[in-house]
């Protein structure tokens, strides 16, 4: 499987909007699960048209293994039919007046391939998708989630050397895009194609990607394993836009302020050589707190708090609390030994404590 190359990719639509996508740079490796992720309006789906060619680029170029698809200098435009890729679209297009195993075949008698050849790979893909049973109906008689197994069938039968998703699971209830979810992951699995997979969803992003890349307003904030995105974002971008609840972020300018005071003072002291923290980020998950300040880590961040609230959210709790005067929230897999009103230490471990300087970007090593 070849390698997906942009390199200072650029596009705008024109009409004195800003551009759609800048200065991307970007490797899709062999076999890999990326998922474009960001909030609507990013590019993301801009950014999987060029790779299909459904685009043209506004500068830069594509490269698909050894092969320039895409060249605004060398003046090369490979057309998407001769990329060897295969699409699937939030909508995806059953032929309605073809049964579900006429559809899954489409492709292959597009191509041309042999009959024996055809019947075998449609039998494999049908069965891997558990739609043989429906093989003799009509689009119309199966549901949402079945017709999009069906496009996905349609698209694994040819074999693709890519698949480019672009929020294919959209149109399911919250129970089909979970065994979706987990159907695409075995399927990656079993065909380790490369995939390139469009979602606005971070869970979604979370659980399918083997690497992330961030994007907004056009931009690449990060690329990264899951871990990598969640554990070290690159940014304050990054760090709000992944994790539910938020991230608690504190802003370290105002000294007056007690909270932000004493987290400067902490960070000096052990780490004199980070300078210029201008916020501070800790996950919910990160934040502890106990009513026995003996069970603070040693050298952990720690600040007297008050327990404002404890939210059930249905197996977790979110815990509210207040620390000089701010508002931290921390989740819990447990329910919580304390109640609204209590005084309790609240802390964080060091490697917990994500900084920020002026401009965002993450400053810690
Ligand atoms: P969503 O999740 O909402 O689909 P996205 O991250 O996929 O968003 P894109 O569809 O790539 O974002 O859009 C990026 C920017 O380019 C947006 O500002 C959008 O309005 C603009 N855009 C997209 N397609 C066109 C077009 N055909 N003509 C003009 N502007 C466009």
């Amino acid at each position: 499987m070849p390698t997906i190359n942009l390199r200072n990719v650029e596009k705008s639509y024109g009409g004195g909007a800003a551009n759609a996508v800048s200065d991307l740079d970007l490797e899709i490796g062999d076999g890999e699960f990326m998922c474009l992720l960001g909030p609507s309006g990013c590019g993301k789906t801009t950014t999987l048209r060029m790779i299909a060619g459904l685009e043209h680029l506004s500068d830069g170029e594509i490269q698909v293994g050894e092969r320039k698809v895409d060249s605004v200098n060398a003046g090369i435009f490979v057309p998407p039919e001769k990329r060897e890729m295969g699409l699937v679209f939030q909508s995806y297009a059953l032929w309605p007046h073809l049964t579900i195993e006429r559809n899954t075949d489409f492709g292959l008698r597009l191509r041309k391939v042999p009959k024996a050849e055809r019947e075998e790979r449609v039998e494999k893909v049908m069965r891997t998708l558990g739609i043989e049973q429906y093989r003799d109906r009509y689009p119309s008689q199966l549901s949402g989630g079945q017709q999009q197994r069906v496009a996905l069938a349609r698209m694994l039968a040819v074999n693709p050397e890519v698949l480019l998703l672009d929020e294919p699971l959209s149109n399911l209830d919250a129970r089909l895009r979970l065994e979706m979810r987990a159907e695409l992951k075995r399927l990656h699995n079993e065909f380790k194609t490369t995939i390139v997979f469009v979602t606005h969803d971070q869970w979604e992003a979370m659980t399918l990607a083997t690497t992330i890349a961030v994007m907004s307003e056009g931009r690449l904030q990060q690329v990264g394993s899951p871990n990598d995105i969640y554990d070290r974002p690159a940014n304050r971008f990054v760090a709000e836009f992944v994790g539910s609840p938020p991230i608690n972020i504190l802003e370290l300018g105002d000294q007056a302020d007690g909270l932000a005071a004493a987290a400067s003072r902490y960070l000096s002291e052990r780490y004199p050589s980070l300078s210029q923290v201008s916020s501070l980020g800790v996950r919910p998950e990160a934040v502890r707190f106990t009513s026995d300040a003996s069970e603070v880590k040693e050298g952990s961040f720690a600040v007297p708090a008050e327990v404002a609230g404890v939210l059930p959210t249905g197996g977790s709790w979110i815990i509210e609390l207040v620390a000089h005067g701010h508002k931290l929230f921390a989740v819990s897999h447990e329910l919580p030994e304390v109640e609204a009103g209590q005084s309790v230490t609240v802390w964080a471990k060091p490697k917990a404590l994500h900084a920020f300087d002026a401009s965002g970007r993450r400053s810690q090593a």
